[in-house]
């Protein structure tokens, strides 16, 4: 018999482990039977449960910052260009943070797809973004708030940088090239962000280029998608 296996003592010993304190003063102890002894794991109570191991680490950006990307949108039909400006510097180092130690700023992740006219993601197509500092200062000797990089297999692309200052005559934006994976087209334009003051003055500024912006426990995050002829 499967009965004299359990000892009354273990038994007992278990309920008053699992009870917490007050429940047990207030409530009549249950009556053990051999099914609740031999029950398996996931009827175990929430508490006397050992902690499962927090998933694995993925590699995927997106997920690392808790950003979940709406299915892609091409609304506004392809992307329009843009001046170049002064300021480009090419051959910039390939990375997705512009972030440096000490930079002043208010930080902004810029996220979206590459697309192609008949709202295809691109994987692999290439953006470089340059921008001003915070006080509408470029470098033009280094590389600071200067970086390229590459969709993933998503389409997807991933900047973390800041809110670029105004200079005379222009309102915050970014600098932007984008390119389709082994095209020579290259589209160049430039973002804008919603509410700055001086887009209403900037006569370069296009409403066409406004980033979706939106404030979340992780920080601000800007969303754009760029629509090319590859
Ligand atoms: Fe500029």
């Amino acid at each position: 018999m499967m009965k004299s296996r359990i000892s009354p003592a273990l038994i007992l010993f278990l309920l008053s482990a699992c009870a917490p304190a007050s429940l047990a003063a207030a409530t009549p102890a249950p009556t053990a039977s051999l099914a609740e002894s031999t029950r398996s794991v996931d009827s175990v109570p929430e508490h006397t449960k050992t902690a499962l191991p927090a998933p694995a680490a993925t590699n995927d950006i997106y997920t690392q910052n808790n950003i979940s990307l709406p299915a892609p949108s091409c609304e506004n039909g392809l992307t329009p260009s843009q001046t170049e400006g002064p300021y480009y510097t090419p051959d910039t180092p390939e990375r997705q943070s512009l972030l440096e130690t000490g930079m002043p700023g208010r930080v902004v992740r810029v996220v979206g797809y590459v697309l192609d006219a008949n709202c295809q993601p691109l994987p692999n197509a290439w953006l470089d973004f340059w921008q001003a500092d915070a006080n509408g200062a470029y470098d033009n000797n280094g590389y600071t708030l200067r970086g390229h990089q590459f969709t993933d297999p998503q389409g997807r692309f991933f900047l973390e940088t800041v809110i670029p200052g105004e200079y005379p005559g222009r309102t915050p934006h970014i600098h932007v090239k984008v390119r389709a994976a082994g095209s020579s087209n290259t589209l160049t334009s430039q973002l804008y962000f919603p509410d700055a003051a001086g887009n209403e003055t900037d006569f370069i500024f296009s409403p066409a280029l406004l980033v979706s912006m939106q404030e979340s426990e992780n920080g601000l995050l800007a969303t754009f998608n760029f629509v090319i002829t590859p």
